[in-house]
């Protein structure tokens, strides 16, 4: 076993090639890769659509703020007929201030009576800008784009006097400030995205490594339990699915572990038990072959060589009824009558009952039903009774009671004998187990009769116990749902 913990415990830290080998295939790098695209394809959506939105909104409220202004100063030359420069002049500084880069005025032939720009002006000069021949020919031009870091927007309108055509304005704006903070607000949008998804991909990696290494270690114990290894343990922090499995594992573990030292321990008990009397006919057929002996000697060894083969027997058929209880599932139940059963068994131990001057009785409540085997109720109560006369005085008695509620049926079996004491009563029904061994072994027992009848009872759903019986003695009671209750469970 050592040798095998060794090459699991290798196998677990194994070098560095077979870690990384076992961390590509982990079914969490998986789903690590997926959190990371998926997070990744987000928020580069984000960069592209945040940025795009806001500049949207930031047009379209440019958009209104130029038509706003624009509409303004048109209405403001709506009263004049015809424009000259100096009407124009007038008008424009009776606008308040406009915060605008340019603002242009024309005529209707788009001859510029207005500009704003103090050196270059185009006063004087045919200004046909694309923006103001679209305001001549009638309509309205509202541009706005984004260039070299700065909204430019350019409006231009016509400026009419009683539905004819006076001239047209045009509006130039370019905004530094609100470029800057949509570009800042991107820039600070990538930043955010791109410490995120480095978080995203060192966490969802992390975490990935160690649930691998986690599961890792449940294979290397499951194996170390596989090649007998029943010591290995998983850790049961937390209370996430690996800390479940990890305390399931270790009840299994336990149990394997438990079931391993029962079965050892019943493997020793059974060969020692099966020795004492293969011993005992080995001896007594020596001493047949070489001694010398009288016909009435041999005929002694020749009994006593039948008793050890018949407590070979009982010790076998005891052992194939455990092994039969262990691994076979329970047989169809019919309805069993108690009182016939117990009869049935009394019957059968009046021999022995006379032979040890131990009286048998029983009180018995008509139609106390149980859901069982007739065999298997038949063996119970005969393994009770017989203790019951095997260990007990001469002019004892065994008595069986049957009595029964609108639940379960109660079943007790009392007798007058020696009694068990106080610190046997919780090994009574474990197997191999005796009180006293010289006394049950001459009584041809081997401690098997009461763990039998223990599984059995609980293959029924029914409890045992045992008590001192007032008077001296020993009283088993045995608890079995009632046939009738049962079946409305079932139902
Ligand atoms: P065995 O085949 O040795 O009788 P059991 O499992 O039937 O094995 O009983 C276990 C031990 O319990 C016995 O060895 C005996 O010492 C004690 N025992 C069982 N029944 C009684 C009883 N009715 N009165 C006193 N001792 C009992």
């Amino acid at each position: 076993m050592g040798t095998i913990s060794k090459r699991s415990r290798k196998e677990g830290q194994g070098t560095f090639r077979q870690r990384l080998s076992v961390f590509l295939h982990s079914s969490q790098l998986w789903y690590a890769a997926a959190i990371i695209l998926i997070t990744f394809v987000g928020l580069l959506f984000l960069n592209i659509y945040a940025p795009r939105t806001i500049r949207n909104l930031i047009f379209s409220s440019q958009k209104t703020a130029m038509t706003d202004k624009a509409q303004l100063i048109v209405s403001a030359f709506s009263s004049y007929d015809s424009l000259d420069s100096q009407t124009v002049n007038d008008v424009i500084h009776s606008v308040n201030d406009l915060h605008t880069t340019r603002l242009l005025v024309t005529d209707a032939n788009g001859y510029c009576l207005y500009d704003s720009l103090g050196t270059g002006s185009a006063v004087g000069k045919l200004t046909l800008f694309p923006e103001i021949a679209e305001a001549l020919s009638g309509t309205d031009a509202v541009y706005i784009r984004y260039e070299n870091n700065q909204f430019i927007s350019k409006a231009a309108m016509p400026i009419m006097a009683y539905n004819r055509l006076t001239g047209a304005i045009y509006l130039l704006e370019n905004d530094r400030d609100q470029a800057e903070l949509a570009h800042n607000l991107q820039k600070t949008v990538l930043a955010i995205s791109i410490a995120l998804e480095a978080a995203i991909v060192l966490f969802a990696l992390l975490f990935a490594e160690l649930f691998s290494r986690k599961m890792q270690n449940v294979l290397l114990s499951v194996r170390r339990l596989h090649h007998g290894d029943y010591s290995v343990r998983l850790p049961e922090r937390g209370n996430d699915e690996v800390a479940r499995l990890g305390s399931a594992f270790n009840e299994l573990a336990e149990r394997l572990n438990q079931s391993e030292v029962v079965r050892k321990q019943f493997v020793s008990n059974a060969s020692h038990e099966l020795k004492t009397p293969l011993a005992s006919i080995k001896l007594l057929s020596d001493s047949i072959l070489q001694n010398e002996m009288d016909a009435s000697t041999v005929r002694e060894f020749v009994t006593d060589i039948g008793n050890e083969a018949d407590r070979l027997t009982r010790l076998s058929s005891k052992l194939l009824e455990l092994t039969r209880l262990d691994s076979k599932p329970v047989e169809s139940r019919e309805p069993v009558n108690v009182e016939t059963v117990a009869e049935r068994v009394l019957r059968m131990l009046v021999p022995l009952a006379r032979r040890q001057s131990v009286h048998l009785d029983l009180d018995c409540a008509p139609e106390c039903m149980i859901l069982a085997t007739e065999d298997d109720l038949y063996q119970i109560l005969f393994n009770l009774v017989e203790n019951g006369v095997k260990y007990n005085r001469p002019d004892g008695f065994v008595k069986i009671y049957a009595t029964q509620d609108d639940a379960q049926v109660i079943i007790r079996a009392e007798d007058s004998g020696f009694g068990i004491p106080e610190e046997s009563k919780p090994h009574i029904f474990e197997r191999f187990y005796r009180v006293d061994k010289a006394r049950s072994r001459k009584a041809g027992g081997a401690g098997l009769g009461l763990s039998i009848v223990h599984d059995k009872v609980l293959r029924y759903g029914g409890e045992i116990s045992v008590q001192d019986r007032a008077g001296g003695g020993t009283c088993f009671t045995l608890t079995f749902p009632r046939e009738n209750a049962l079946k409305e469970v079932q139902k």
